[in-house]
């Protein structure tokens, strides 16, 4: 049974996505999200920056009438009100106007884990090395990870720490993405 999914745009990616410029989202995946569940077959529709009348600007969302005119930020509609918009996070579905069907969905890992200890420089792929802070510094004694390439353009080192254990906890943290596509 296909689902439906809001999701939350800016007016830009809105107006990308009126105009067929835009047919996928990347997410970052947390321990508890929608992300994870949408399939190809599924809905999302689109959750934007919104208005209404101003006569039924003291309700909330829950309480609006379903059949009210939505005014959307990311359009041609000139609205000359000096009016706060709702924000999209807050849109019922009832009040989206952008619905698409999910073609795909793929988990994408920034990064490939290469090392079993030391993940490589995300940036020019070298290996990364502890260094030791030099001594009569306020972080004597701790050690930090970074990028051993002299070459590398962005040259990324870890904050110092006490135990090789912390540091390369931090530096080997990589996030994935869900990508989902539409049409
Ligand atoms: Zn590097």
């Amino acid at each position: 049974m296909p689902k439906s999914y809001g999701t939350t745009f800016t007016a830009d990616m809105v107006l990308a996505i009126l105009s067929g410029r835009k047919s996928m989202t990347r997410r970052v995946i947390e321990k508890i999200d929608m992300y994870k569940n949408i399939k190809p077959g599924d809905e999302i529709y689109v959750k934007e920056a919104w208005q209404t009348r101003e006569n039924l600007d003291h309700l909330k969302p829950s309480e609006l009438p379903t059949d009210c005119e939505i005014l959307y930020r990311a359009g041609d509609i000139p609205i000359p009100l000096p009016r706060k918009w709702r924000f999209g996070m807050f849109m019922p579905e009832w009040a989206a106007r952008i619905r698409r069907t999910v073609v795909a969905t793929r988990v994408e890992k920034l990064q490939e884990i290469i090392t079993e200890d030391i993940k490589p420089c995300p940036f020019c792929g070298a290996e990364a090395q502890f260094e030791n802070c030099w001594s009569g510094y306020s972080c004597d004694n701790l050690i930090y990870i970074t990028c051993s390439n002299i070459e590398c353009r962005v040259g990324p080192s870890t904050d110092a720490y006490k135990t090789k254990r912390t540091v390369v906890k931090y530096w080997n943290r990589r996030v994935s993405q869900r990508l989902t596509e539409w049409r």
